[in-house]
């Protein structure tokens, strides 16, 4: 059986054309699934009969079962999404004013065993596919559609803004996240400016010059550290690709970015890189790349070996950066009380790398 949500509009053409099909039946196929979320090919009533029972014999939209929903007092909203064989990922929709923000997952757990990230710790199953990344979109989307009346696709629309920054590394899963940003930007699904599509990435440079050429959005790099002894040990992707190379990849992307700057995030760690000597030396670091610095405080978990910095410790990092030029913001915390802020989501994940096994041997050896 196909699935109908792993096409993005370029593969959905080719698999019409193999069909005989005109290319006009893919938008309108994007249209009854993406925009009316319409999941029964049968009833997709302006496509021809013959098409229509084609697709019900060999495809179908088969979309993640929600196994929870929760919401938070503050009107954050997760949903824990089952891919199969044990696994489950989560989806956060943040309300702020007229905008309403869906912080999307792309793996089952992640690979890279960033220090502080509760998804690291998890260890990594596997990637999501494209249906299980759109899919996520798709159920915020028409859940939120049912609930309050908003339209997916119009001038009042449910989801006014995607992050990629939900469990997992989206560059590590570089196919199938374009063919989902494909869909989110394709006005014949959902139609979102690439401003407000957002990639975060812990620093994969090969996966930053791939994605400027393939499906430029906007671009999000978590730095977390001024220089490389440090970000060796908080975000260990950088031992292969340390920060002048990084920075330097992140000029490269603003040649065909669709906003004029790189955000850069940066989680304070209380005492280990929260100090006025780091903020200074963040600014140099960051002299050359028109940026925007979000600062965000360190969501903690059980045993995750850190603490969030003081209001103060805050104020003054925040403080030696503006003072420098470089517009910062502090993240505000969201989804408290059902794990839903950055860094927290941890679904369930049944960890291939052994990485549970080897972290428990270190401790005691
Ligand atoms: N893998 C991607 C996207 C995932 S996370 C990336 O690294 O960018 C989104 C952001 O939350 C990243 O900047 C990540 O470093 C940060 N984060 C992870 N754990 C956190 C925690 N416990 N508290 C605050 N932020 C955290």
């Amino acid at each position: 059986m196909l699935n109908l949500l792993d096409y993005d509009p370029a593969s959905l053409e080719a698999l019409f054309s193999q069909w005989g099909e005109k290319p006009f039946r893919a938008r309108q196929l994007l249209r009854w699934i993406h925009q009316l979320g319409e999941r029964d090919v049968l009833a997709m009533t302006d496509l021809a009969k013959t098409l229509r029972a084609r697709l019900a014999a060999e495809a179908g939209v088969e979309l993640p079962r929600v196994r929870k929903d929760s919401c938070a007092p503050d009107g954050t909203r997760k949903w824990l999404l089952d891919v199969g064989a044990s696994n489950a990922v989560e989806t956060v929709l943040i309300p702020e004013g007229d905008r309403r923000t869906l912080c999307i997952s792309s793996q089952a757990g992640c690979a890279l065993e960033c220090a502080f990230c509760s998804t690291g710790r998890q260890g990594f199953n596997r990637n999501l596919s494209t249906a299980e990344i759109i899919g996520q979109l798709w159920w915020a989307n028409h859940r939120l559609a049912e609930e309050t009346g908003l339209a997916v696709h119009s001038d009042r629309r449910v989801v006014t803004n995607v992050v990629m920054m939900g469990m997992g590394e989206p560059l590590a899963n570089f196919d199938n996240v374009v063919a989902a940003l494909r869909l989110m930007i394709d006005d014949r699904a959902y139609g979102l400016s690439r401003r407000r599509v957002t990639v975060s990435t812990a620093g994969l440079v090969s996966g930053i010059d791939r994605l400027r050429e393939a499906c430029p959005v906007a671009l999000a790099v978590s730095l977390h550290a001024p220089n490389d002894a440090l970000r060796d040990k908080l975000v260990p992707i950088n031992k292969k690709w340390p920060i002048d190379a990084l920075l330097a990849a992140c000029l490269r992307y603003l040649d065909k970015a669709p906003r004029d700057f790189i955000t850069f995030e940066y989680v304070l760690l209380k005492d280990v890189n929260d100090s006025p000597e780091h903020a200074r030396e963040l600014v140099s670091r960051l002299s050359d790349v028109p940026c925007k610095v979000n600062l965000i405080p360190f969501n903690p978990f059980e045993g995750a070996g850190f603490e969030r910095s003081s209001r103060e410790a805050i104020a003054r990092f925040k403080d030696i950066l503006m003072r420098a030029s470089l517009i910062t913001t502090v993240r505000r915390t969201r989804g408290d009380g059902i794990d839903a802020a950055c860094g927290q989501l941890a679904g369930q994940v049944q960890d291939k790398t052994k990485r549970r096994l080897r972290r428990e041997a270190e401790a005691t050896s």
